[in-house]
């Protein structure tokens, strides 16, 4: 439903957006992920019609999504794109905000959808408050249930909980996905959190310096990334020789393994001297050197710095990885 085909754009002849194609059925919800500057922001925009391109189409239904040379008032109805900076009218209340672009020709329908969306990002109690009495998580929330109001085709949530606290977010992250999908409404979210791609897109694309280096299912591509790049963007990970950790299978190549896959075992040849442990809550992330190179691996507790430490992953992952793109 949505077509994008070898789009580019750049600003003042430097080249930010590059060949970028990709299409996205119907009420299919696309995470695109990659690390800060590599388009992801200037992709949604070009997607709203901000921008007018050097080159490539962009097809809603159809229906070509032209920039600014050729809309007056660029930005399409059926679209919403809510911005990285969110801008609220400040004179006018939470639930105003969340109404302002809702007819008034159906109070009663339009005060029940304001108060589902309240109750979806959990504002009710703040609904008379003005967006200066709020903290910036709670401003981003009226943004997102503003976007959402008017229930739009197509959605475009440019890092939509950035300023939310981590404790509010996942399950404002499970509201969210459950009325998009409940509606039927495309959505289109790009963010630098790989959590926020794992769980709820049917499909991710991995930008890197404009281009769309892998487009496939989270899923697959956290099991199977095919870069450092495109690993590290799903948290610490290790580029290790399977030799170094079971010579036994006769393989000289290298796979991936996220910290949280590599633990201690007396039994591996791969010998690590432990440098740093920072607690990071369920467990510590042990920071060490092997042979001048650092490794990270997942520990229940702390360990004293110098001490050194066998570790590997388990076969079945190592097995796995090798059968895959992974395998390198
Ligand atoms: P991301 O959202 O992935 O962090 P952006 O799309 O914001 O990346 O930026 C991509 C690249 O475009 C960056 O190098 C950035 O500096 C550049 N860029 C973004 N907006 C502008 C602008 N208005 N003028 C000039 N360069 C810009
Ligand atoms: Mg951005």
């Amino acid at each position: 439903m949505l077509e994008v085909k070898g789009i580019s754009f750049g600003f003042s002849r430097h080249p930010v957006l590059r060949g970028i194609s990709f299409s996205l059925a119907g009420g299919q919800i696309l995470s695109v992920i990659g690390e800060s500057g590599s388009g992801k922001s200037t992709l949604l925009k070009a997607l709203y019609g901000l921008y007018d391109l050097d080159g490539g189409t962009i097809r809603w239904k159809e229906k070509k999504i032209l920039g600014p040379a050729y809309n007056l008032v660029p930005g399409e109805p059926y679209i919403k794109y809510l911005a990285q900076d969110f801008d609220l009218m400040p004179y006018i209340s939470v639930r105003e905000n969340i109404g302002k672009h809702l007819s008034n020709f159906y109070p009663g329908e339009k005060a029940r959808r304001i108060s589902e969306l309240l109750d979806i990002v959990e504002l009710s109690e703040h609904a008379g408050k003005k967006p200066g009495e709020l903290s910036g998580g709670q401003q981003q929330r009226v943004a997102l249930a503003r976007a959402m109001a008017q229930e739009p085709e197509l959605l475009l949530l440019d890092e939509p909980f950035s300023h939310i606290d981590s404790f509010r977010t996942s399950a404002l992250r499970r509201n969210l996905f459950s009325f998009i999908r409940k509606k039927g409404i495309t959505c289109i979210i790009a963010s630098h959190d790989s959590v926020d791609a794992l769980s709820f897109a049917d499909k991710t694309l991995v930008m890197k310096n404009g281009e769309i280096i892998r487009e496939d299912s989270p899923q697959k591509i956290y099991s199977d990334p095919d870069s450092y790049y495109t690993a590290s963007l799903f948290g610490e990970v290790n580029e290790i020789p399977v030799s170094q950790i079971f010579p036994e299978l006769g393989t000289e190549k290298n796979i991936f393994i996220y910290a949280h896959e590599l633990h201690p075992d007396e039994a591996s040849p791969l010998k690590i001297r432990v440098k740093a442990s920072y607690f990071e809550g369920s467990h510590y992330l042990i920071r060490g050197l092997h042979q001048g190179k650092t490794l990270f691996f997942s520990n229940p507790n702390s360990i004293p710095a110098e001490r050194i430490i066998a570790v590997r992953p388990d076969i079945r992952i190592v097995k796995e990885r090798l059968n895959t793109k992974n395998g390198i």
